[in-house]
């Protein structure tokens, strides 16, 4: 608990000490890597600050992130080449960063905010860094305190979506009492709860529907192993007319399997096969993920792996296995 403090009050330092901040997060952003970011960068203009936020390729906001307010938003190859400040939120490794990750090397000083259990700390000059964190946005809530920054509505909006977003709605291990007094301190700034709800869990275009479709009835039990599996292809997008940031969604729909303890949905990009992971607890998905060269959390989890399909099935069967 010494050593966050020590490294939040560093981060501070940095921060108000530089001229301009270059914000970032981990690629196809989630509620808690944007909101982070965005949360951060429109406190620093609120205080007078310089800010802006980007992330890798492909540069898309979620549709149901658009509800916070990204002013602060540039295109990547409109981010500072060679920052003063970068802080990067919710990713704990260069290679989570894309393209950015050049900026970030070129950048004097870089700060990673983050959550994750497999952060690297082979990256980041100053880390704030708690695995034990529900969100990447609670963590903020630390540094804007320490900052002495305001935390208006437009902020708690951005800040409580990642914390509602990475507890699941308040229901994840990782819910506790501070927890739930961060986000009330962050409803009496003024934001309506119900605007996050609508926007992250009950508003999808209509060719999500058709997606979830055809990945469910591809969904595969194998009960030896207690492990639900499906696939989604670039054609399964193309016929719905949506794209990977609207998809997000599906591994939700897909592990609510009662007889799976794990579920693993494989989404065909054009990087090779982006794997998520999820588990009901007993299994760390986070370590067979790292085994593959990606990371995550015990519960939530992730990595990308080229070729065939039947092989990455196999690699995440090896994972259960052991
Ligand atoms: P999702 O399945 O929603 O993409 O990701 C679940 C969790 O695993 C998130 O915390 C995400 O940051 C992490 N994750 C997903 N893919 C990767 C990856 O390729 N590398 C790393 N280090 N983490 C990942
Ligand atoms: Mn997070």
């Amino acid at each position: 608990m010494k050593d966050l403090q020590r490294s939040l009050q560093k981060a501070a330092d940095a921060i108000a000490g530089a001229d301009s901040l270059a914000i970032s997060c981990h690629v196809s952003p989630d509620g808690d890597a944007l909101g982070s970011a965005l949360g951060l960068a429109l406190a620093a203009r609120h205080a007078g600050r310089t800010a802006v936020v980007s992330f890798g390729s492909p540069f898309r906001v979620p549709g149901s992130l658009a509800f916070l307010d990204t002013s602060p938003l540039v295109p990547p190859d409109e981010f500072p080449a060679a920052p003063d400040c970068m802080v990067v939120f919710d990713a704990g490794s260069a290679d989570r960063l894309g393209e950015l990750a050049a900026n970030a090397a070129a950048s004097r000083v870089v700060i990673v905010v983050d959550h994750h259990k497999s952060t690297s700390g082979d990256f980041g000059d100053i880390l704030v860094v708690d695995p034990s964190a529900a969100a990447s946005a609670q963590l903020t809530v630390a540094l804007l305190d320490t900052l002495g920054w305001e935390i208006d509505e437009s902020v708690a909006r951005c800040l409580l979506t990642g914390i509602v977003t990475d507890t699941g709605r308040f229901q994840y291990s990782v819910t506790t009492g501070e927890v739930m007094r961060i986000a009330s301190r962050l409803l009496d700034a003024g934001v309506h709860p119900e605007e996050i709800g609508q926007a992250v869990f009950e508003s999808v275009p209509f060719g999500y529907l058709k997606v979830a479709s055809t990945m469910l009835q591809r969904a595969t039990l194998e009960t030896d192993l207690g492990l639900v599996w499906s696939w989604v292809e670039q054609g399964d997008l193309d016929a719905a007319g949506v794209a990977w940031a609207d998809v997000d969604g599906l591994i939700d729909d897909l592990r609510i399997a009662r007889e799976a303890g794990v579920a693993a949905l494989l989404k065909d990009t054009t990087q090779g096969w982006k794997v998520s992971l999820r588990s009901r607890g007993a299994v760390d998905v986070g370590s067979i993920a790292e085994a593959r060269a990606g990371g995550g959390h015990h519960n939530a989890a992730g990595f990308t792996m080229p070729g065939e399909r039947a092989a990455v099935v196999d690699a995440i069967r090896a994972g259960l296995r052991g």
